[in-house]
């Protein structure tokens, strides 16, 4: 998914850090994807308050579609390990 620029118009990108994938795990990957900024190229960071509204719903929308199986794998392993 890419999101335009509310300063510049141009696109930005979420952050990212290879790092805190490796520390947390798929777990931790998709929640620092789910809650992480976005970078300009020019303007540097932007805060999501600064997105239009209707690109926040979007981008809640996206977060919610990320957690969502991410949530039920974690229930589905824990159903694994602890249900019988
Ligand atoms: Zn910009």
């Amino acid at each position: 998914m890419t999101y335009k620029c509310p300063r510049c118009g141009s696109q930005v990108q979420k952050g990212s850090s290879r790092g805190a994938q490796f520390a947390g795990g798929l777990m931790g990957m998709l929640f620092y994807s789910a809650f992480s900024s976005f970078k300009c190229d020019t303007c540097g960071r932007i805060p999501r308050s600064e997105f239009p509204p209707r690109v926040q719903g979007r981008m809640l929308l996206g977060t919610v579609l990320v957690l969502i199986p991410a949530l039920a794998l974690f229930l589905v392993l824990l159903a694994i390990l602890f249900g019988r």
